[in-house]
Protein backbone atom coordinates (compact mmCIF):
# COMPACT_ATOMS: atom_id res chain seq x y z
CA UNK A 1 0.00 0.00 0.00
CA UNK A 2 2.62 2.33 0.77
CA UNK A 3 4.16 1.60 -2.19
CA UNK A 4 1.07 2.75 -4.15
CA UNK A 5 0.77 6.23 -2.01
CA UNK A 6 3.27 8.33 -4.32
CA UNK A 7 1.48 7.46 -7.37
CA UNK A 8 -1.87 8.04 -5.77
CA UNK A 9 -1.21 11.24 -4.55
CA UNK A 10 0.77 12.32 -7.71
CA UNK A 11 -2.34 11.11 -9.89
CA UNK A 12 -4.50 13.17 -7.75
CA UNK A 13 -2.28 16.42 -8.26
CA UNK A 14 -2.32 16.03 -11.97
CA UNK A 15 -6.18 15.16 -11.72
CA UNK A 16 -6.73 18.30 -9.77
CA UNK A 17 -4.42 20.65 -12.02
CA UNK A 18 -6.67 19.36 -15.11
CA UNK A 19 -9.33 20.15 -13.10
CA UNK A 20 -8.21 23.95 -12.79
CA UNK A 21 -6.87 23.83 -16.15
CA UNK A 22 -10.67 23.18 -17.04
CA UNK A 23 -12.37 25.26 -14.70
CA UNK A 24 -9.80 27.91 -15.68
CA UNK A 25 -10.44 27.48 -19.49
CA UNK A 26 -14.11 27.65 -18.66
CA UNK A 27 -13.60 31.06 -17.07
CA UNK A 28 -11.74 32.30 -19.88
CA UNK A 29 -13.94 31.96 -22.50
CA UNK A 30 -16.83 32.45 -20.32
CA UNK A 31 -15.87 35.76 -19.00
CA UNK A 32 -13.12 37.11 -21.19
CA UNK A 33 -12.73 35.14 -24.81
CA UNK A 34 -16.83 35.07 -24.90
CA UNK A 35 -17.94 38.92 -24.14
CA UNK A 36 -14.92 40.05 -26.08
CA UNK A 37 -15.93 38.60 -29.59
CA UNK A 38 -19.49 39.55 -28.50
CA UNK A 39 -17.83 43.54 -28.21
CA UNK A 40 -15.72 42.65 -31.31
CA UNK A 41 -18.83 41.65 -33.18
CA UNK A 42 -20.67 44.57 -32.39
CA UNK A 43 -18.13 47.23 -33.12
CA UNK A 44 -18.15 45.37 -36.24
CA UNK A 45 -22.02 46.55 -36.55
CA UNK A 46 -21.12 50.08 -35.40
CA UNK A 47 -18.73 50.80 -38.05
CA UNK A 48 -20.88 49.43 -40.76
CA UNK A 49 -23.73 52.05 -39.38
CA UNK A 50 -26.05 48.97 -37.93
CA UNK A 51 -26.80 50.06 -34.72
CA UNK A 52 -30.42 48.26 -33.75
CA UNK A 53 -28.69 45.23 -31.72
CA UNK A 54 -28.37 44.79 -28.06
CA UNK A 55 -24.77 43.60 -26.29
CA UNK A 56 -25.89 40.07 -24.30
CA UNK A 57 -23.53 40.08 -21.87
CA UNK A 58 -24.50 41.02 -18.74
CA UNK A 59 -22.72 39.25 -16.11
CA UNK A 60 -21.61 41.64 -13.07
CA UNK A 61 -18.12 41.90 -13.39
CA UNK A 62 -15.77 44.23 -14.80
CA UNK A 63 -15.92 42.90 -18.52
CA UNK A 64 -19.92 43.01 -18.03
CA UNK A 65 -19.94 46.83 -16.92
CA UNK A 66 -17.90 47.53 -19.92
CA UNK A 67 -19.97 46.04 -22.11
CA UNK A 68 -23.07 47.92 -20.45
CA UNK A 69 -21.01 51.44 -21.19
CA UNK A 70 -20.40 50.03 -24.70
CA UNK A 71 -23.95 49.26 -25.28
CA UNK A 72 -24.80 52.86 -23.32
CA UNK A 73 -22.36 54.15 -26.13
CA UNK A 74 -24.48 52.70 -28.66
CA UNK A 75 -28.05 54.10 -27.72
CA UNK A 76 -26.46 57.27 -27.30
CA UNK A 77 -25.71 56.94 -30.89
CA UNK A 78 -28.26 55.66 -32.14
CA UNK A 79 -30.38 58.76 -30.50
CA UNK A 80 -27.91 61.22 -32.27
CA UNK A 81 -28.73 59.59 -35.73
CA UNK A 82 -32.23 58.71 -35.36
CA UNK A 83 -32.56 62.95 -34.48
CA UNK A 84 -30.16 63.69 -37.52
CA UNK A 85 -32.17 61.95 -39.79
CA UNK A 86 -35.46 63.49 -38.59
CA UNK A 87 -34.29 66.87 -38.79
CA UNK A 88 -32.92 65.78 -42.52
CA UNK A 89 -36.37 64.31 -43.08
CA UNK A 90 -38.60 67.49 -41.89
CA UNK A 91 -35.98 69.54 -43.68
CA UNK A 92 -36.94 68.09 -46.85
CA UNK A 93 -40.37 67.70 -45.88
CA UNK A 94 -40.77 71.88 -45.06
CA UNK A 95 -39.27 72.48 -48.33
CA UNK A 96 -42.09 69.80 -50.05
CA UNK A 97 -44.58 71.69 -48.17
CA UNK A 98 -43.55 75.26 -48.57
CA UNK A 99 -42.82 74.38 -52.48
CA UNK A 100 -46.55 72.94 -52.44
CA UNK A 101 -48.69 76.01 -50.34
CA UNK A 102 -46.55 78.52 -52.85
CA UNK A 103 -47.45 76.73 -55.80
CA UNK A 104 -51.08 76.31 -55.15
CA UNK A 105 -52.78 79.46 -54.87
CA UNK A 106 -49.71 80.74 -57.54
CA UNK A 107 -51.11 78.65 -59.97
CA UNK A 108 -54.46 79.60 -59.26
CA UNK A 109 -54.07 82.90 -59.53
CA UNK A 110 -52.63 82.78 -63.16
CA UNK A 111 -55.62 80.93 -64.18
CA UNK A 112 -57.98 83.04 -63.11
CA UNK A 113 -55.77 86.58 -64.74
CA UNK A 114 -55.53 84.48 -67.85
CA UNK A 115 -59.07 83.62 -67.94
CA UNK A 116 -59.74 87.45 -67.81
CA UNK A 117 -57.13 88.49 -69.96
CA UNK A 118 -58.56 85.48 -72.58
CA UNK A 119 -61.85 87.77 -72.60
CA UNK A 120 -63.92 84.61 -71.25
CA UNK A 121 -65.06 86.89 -69.00
CA UNK A 122 -68.39 88.67 -70.03
CA UNK A 123 -70.38 89.73 -67.50
CA UNK A 124 -69.88 92.67 -64.72
CA UNK A 125 -70.94 89.52 -61.95
CA UNK A 126 -68.21 86.73 -62.87
CA UNK A 127 -65.32 89.37 -63.30
CA UNK A 128 -66.03 90.44 -60.24
CA UNK A 129 -66.02 87.04 -58.76
CA UNK A 130 -62.78 86.81 -60.42
CA UNK A 131 -60.96 89.41 -58.77
CA UNK A 132 -62.60 88.48 -55.61
CA UNK A 133 -61.28 84.93 -55.71
CA UNK A 134 -57.97 86.50 -57.10
CA UNK A 135 -58.07 89.06 -54.22
CA UNK A 136 -58.37 85.76 -51.39
CA UNK A 137 -55.90 83.90 -52.77
CA UNK A 138 -53.17 86.40 -52.49
CA UNK A 139 -54.54 87.20 -48.98
CA UNK A 140 -53.85 83.81 -48.49
CA UNK A 141 -50.51 84.62 -49.91
CA UNK A 142 -49.51 86.81 -47.77
CA UNK A 143 -50.76 85.45 -44.47
CA UNK A 144 -48.27 82.23 -45.62
CA UNK A 145 -45.07 84.60 -46.70
CA UNK A 146 -45.56 86.16 -43.26
CA UNK A 147 -45.90 83.02 -41.38
CA UNK A 148 -42.87 81.90 -42.89
CA UNK A 149 -41.20 84.84 -42.96
CA UNK A 150 -41.91 85.06 -38.69
CA UNK A 151 -41.26 81.16 -38.02
CA UNK A 152 -37.72 81.27 -39.86
CA UNK A 153 -36.64 84.49 -37.76
CA UNK A 154 -38.06 82.41 -34.89
CA UNK A 155 -35.71 79.25 -35.93
CA UNK A 156 -32.65 81.24 -36.36
CA UNK A 157 -33.13 83.43 -33.42
CA UNK A 158 -33.29 86.06 -34.93
CA UNK A 159 -36.52 87.38 -33.52
CA UNK A 160 -36.38 90.02 -31.53
CA UNK A 161 -38.38 90.18 -28.20
CA UNK A 162 -38.99 93.27 -26.50
CA UNK A 163 -39.59 92.14 -22.69
CA UNK A 164 -41.41 94.19 -20.12
CA UNK A 165 -43.19 93.54 -16.74
CA UNK A 166 -46.30 93.62 -16.60
CA UNK A 167 -49.34 92.99 -14.46
CA UNK A 168 -50.73 89.63 -15.85
CA UNK A 169 -54.50 90.98 -15.46
CA UNK A 170 -53.77 94.45 -16.95
CA UNK A 171 -52.72 92.70 -19.77
CA UNK A 172 -55.15 90.26 -20.32
CA UNK A 173 -57.66 92.73 -20.03
CA UNK A 174 -56.08 94.95 -22.91
CA UNK A 175 -55.40 91.53 -25.02
CA UNK A 176 -59.21 90.68 -24.85
CA UNK A 177 -61.14 93.68 -24.90
CA UNK A 178 -60.54 93.65 -28.68
CA UNK A 179 -61.71 90.34 -28.90
CA UNK A 180 -64.65 90.79 -27.41
CA UNK A 181 -65.17 93.16 -29.59
CA UNK A 182 -64.64 91.10 -32.36
CA UNK A 183 -66.86 88.20 -31.14
CA UNK A 184 -70.01 90.44 -30.87
CA UNK A 185 -70.81 90.10 -34.37
CA UNK A 186 -70.52 86.09 -34.11
CA UNK A 187 -72.76 82.85 -33.63
CA UNK A 188 -69.98 81.93 -30.95
CA UNK A 189 -70.12 82.69 -27.72
CA UNK A 190 -66.98 84.05 -26.34
CA UNK A 191 -67.06 83.58 -21.95
CA UNK A 192 -64.10 85.35 -20.91
CA UNK A 193 -63.58 84.36 -16.91
CA UNK A 194 -62.81 87.64 -15.22
CA UNK A 195 -61.08 88.56 -12.89
CA UNK A 196 -57.93 87.44 -14.11
CA UNK A 197 -55.12 85.91 -11.97
CA UNK A 198 -52.59 88.31 -10.98
CA UNK A 199 -49.12 88.29 -11.49
CA UNK A 200 -45.65 89.62 -12.53
CA UNK A 201 -44.72 88.63 -15.61
CA UNK A 202 -41.60 89.71 -18.06
CA UNK A 203 -42.89 89.53 -21.42
CA UNK A 204 -43.19 90.79 -24.50
CA UNK A 205 -47.17 92.12 -24.64
CA UNK A 206 -47.33 92.18 -28.56
CA UNK A 207 -46.12 87.93 -28.72
CA UNK A 208 -48.48 87.00 -25.77
CA UNK A 209 -51.31 88.79 -27.98
CA UNK A 210 -50.52 86.82 -31.33
CA UNK A 211 -50.48 83.25 -29.30
CA UNK A 212 -54.10 84.24 -28.00
CA UNK A 213 -54.97 85.96 -31.45
CA UNK A 214 -53.78 82.51 -32.80
CA UNK A 215 -55.35 79.85 -30.34
CA UNK A 216 -58.56 82.09 -30.27
CA UNK A 217 -58.28 81.92 -34.18
CA UNK A 218 -58.29 78.54 -34.04
CA UNK A 219 -61.01 77.35 -31.73
CA UNK A 220 -63.40 79.63 -33.36
CA UNK A 221 -62.90 77.96 -36.63
CA UNK A 222 -63.95 74.45 -34.65
CA UNK A 223 -66.16 75.38 -31.64
CA UNK A 224 -69.76 74.31 -32.15
CA UNK A 225 -70.82 77.15 -29.60
CA UNK A 226 -68.72 78.43 -26.90
CA UNK A 227 -64.77 79.32 -26.65
CA UNK A 228 -64.02 79.75 -22.64
CA UNK A 229 -60.85 81.85 -22.08
CA UNK A 230 -59.72 81.82 -18.00
CA UNK A 231 -56.64 82.08 -16.60
CA UNK A 232 -55.00 79.84 -13.40
CA UNK A 233 -51.47 80.66 -11.27
CA UNK A 234 -49.08 78.70 -10.07
CA UNK A 235 -46.04 79.05 -7.47
CA UNK A 236 -43.96 79.98 -10.70
CA UNK A 237 -46.06 80.04 -13.81
CA UNK A 238 -49.27 82.16 -14.93
CA UNK A 239 -51.86 79.88 -16.76
CA UNK A 240 -53.66 81.13 -20.21
CA UNK A 241 -56.06 78.48 -21.46
CA UNK A 242 -57.98 78.96 -24.52
CA UNK A 243 -61.14 76.43 -24.42
CA UNK A 244 -64.05 74.88 -27.20
CA UNK A 245 -66.40 72.80 -27.63
CA UNK A 246 -65.21 72.00 -31.47
CA UNK A 247 -64.12 68.67 -33.21
CA UNK A 248 -61.08 68.03 -30.60
CA UNK A 249 -57.66 66.85 -31.95
CA UNK A 250 -57.23 62.84 -31.57
CA UNK A 251 -54.78 61.22 -29.73
CA UNK A 252 -52.30 60.17 -32.80
CA UNK A 253 -52.49 64.03 -33.73
CA UNK A 254 -51.66 65.40 -30.78
CA UNK A 255 -47.82 64.69 -30.47
CA UNK A 256 -47.56 66.61 -33.83
CA UNK A 257 -49.72 69.36 -33.38
CA UNK A 258 -47.13 71.85 -32.48
CA UNK A 259 -44.88 71.02 -35.39
CA UNK A 260 -44.32 72.67 -38.21
CA UNK A 261 -46.54 72.55 -41.54
CA UNK A 262 -48.38 69.82 -39.41
CA UNK A 263 -52.43 70.06 -40.64
CA UNK A 264 -54.86 68.10 -39.56
CA UNK A 265 -56.41 65.56 -41.92
CA UNK A 266 -58.92 68.12 -44.07
CA UNK A 267 -61.62 65.65 -44.97
CA UNK A 268 -62.31 65.53 -41.04
CA UNK A 269 -61.72 69.56 -40.44
CA UNK A 270 -62.70 70.92 -43.30
CA UNK A 271 -59.76 73.60 -42.79
CA UNK A 272 -58.37 74.13 -45.72
CA UNK A 273 -56.81 77.25 -45.70
CA UNK A 274 -54.27 76.92 -42.43
CA UNK A 275 -50.54 76.69 -42.80
CA UNK A 276 -49.84 74.38 -40.57
CA UNK A 277 -47.66 77.24 -38.94
CA UNK A 278 -49.97 78.95 -36.79
CA UNK A 279 -49.50 76.55 -33.35
CA UNK A 280 -45.73 76.29 -34.15
CA UNK A 281 -44.95 79.61 -33.80
CA UNK A 282 -47.01 79.68 -30.93
CA UNK A 283 -44.72 77.40 -29.49
CA UNK A 284 -41.64 78.91 -30.51
CA UNK A 285 -43.22 82.34 -29.09
CA UNK A 286 -43.72 80.72 -25.82
CA UNK A 287 -40.56 78.77 -25.58
CA UNK A 288 -39.34 82.54 -26.05
CA UNK A 289 -40.89 83.62 -23.03
CA UNK A 290 -39.50 80.63 -20.80
CA UNK A 291 -42.72 78.89 -21.04
CA UNK A 292 -44.47 76.41 -23.05
CA UNK A 293 -48.10 75.77 -24.41
CA UNK A 294 -49.97 72.14 -24.84
CA UNK A 295 -53.00 70.62 -25.43
CA UNK A 296 -55.67 68.22 -23.60
CA UNK A 297 -58.35 67.06 -26.25
CA UNK A 298 -61.16 64.93 -26.80
CA UNK A 299 -62.50 64.00 -29.95
CA UNK A 300 -65.96 65.36 -31.02
CA UNK A 301 -65.76 67.28 -27.41
CA UNK A 302 -63.25 70.15 -27.59
CA UNK A 303 -60.01 71.02 -27.03
CA UNK A 304 -57.91 72.92 -24.10
CA UNK A 305 -54.74 74.80 -24.86
CA UNK A 306 -52.54 75.85 -22.48
CA UNK A 307 -49.86 78.65 -22.39
CA UNK A 308 -47.68 78.46 -19.36
CA UNK A 309 -45.83 81.99 -18.79
CA UNK A 310 -43.14 82.33 -16.16
CA UNK A 311 -43.72 84.90 -12.99
CA UNK A 312 -41.28 86.80 -11.94
CA UNK A 313 -41.44 88.19 -7.79
CA UNK A 314 -43.97 90.93 -7.24
CA UNK A 315 -40.63 93.36 -6.11
CA UNK A 316 -39.60 93.23 -9.78
CA UNK A 317 -42.70 95.06 -10.68
CA UNK A 318 -42.08 98.77 -11.15
CA UNK A 319 -44.24 100.60 -13.67
CA UNK A 320 -47.91 101.08 -13.30
P1 LIG B 1 -53.31 76.11 -39.34
O1 LIG B 1 -52.77 77.46 -39.65
O2 LIG B 1 -53.28 75.18 -40.52
O3 LIG B 1 -54.61 76.13 -38.61
P2 LIG B 1 -52.06 75.38 -36.86
O4 LIG B 1 -50.62 75.14 -36.61
O5 LIG B 1 -52.69 76.56 -36.20
O6 LIG B 1 -52.20 75.46 -38.42
O7 LIG B 1 -52.87 74.08 -36.46
C1 LIG B 1 -52.37 72.81 -36.85
C2 LIG B 1 -53.52 71.84 -36.99
O8 LIG B 1 -54.17 71.69 -35.73
C3 LIG B 1 -54.58 72.31 -37.96
O9 LIG B 1 -54.60 71.38 -39.03
C4 LIG B 1 -55.88 72.27 -37.22
O10 LIG B 1 -56.78 71.45 -37.93
C5 LIG B 1 -55.58 71.65 -35.86
N1 LIG B 1 -56.15 72.46 -34.77
C6 LIG B 1 -55.62 73.58 -34.24
N2 LIG B 1 -56.41 74.08 -33.25
C7 LIG B 1 -57.46 73.26 -33.16
C8 LIG B 1 -58.64 73.22 -32.32
N3 LIG B 1 -58.88 74.16 -31.39
N4 LIG B 1 -59.50 72.20 -32.50
C9 LIG B 1 -59.27 71.24 -33.45
N5 LIG B 1 -58.19 71.22 -34.26
C10 LIG B 1 -57.29 72.20 -34.13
Amino acid sequence: MMFYLPIILISIFILTIIAMMIILSKVLTDGILKPLSELNYAADRISNGDLDFEMKYTDDNEIGKFCNEFDKMRLRLKYVLDKQNRYEKSRKELIASISHDLKTPLTSIKGYIEGLQDGIVQDEETYQRYLEVIHQKTIRLNHLIDDLFMFSKLELNEFKIDLENVKSDVMMERILKEKEIDFLNLSIDLQIERPFKDAILRVDEKRISQIIDNLVGNAAKFAKSTIKIYTKKTDDYFEIYVEDDGIGISQSDIPYIFDHFYKVDKSRTGNTLGTGLGLAICKQLAEAHGGNISVSSIVDKGSIFKVTIPTIPKEYYTSV
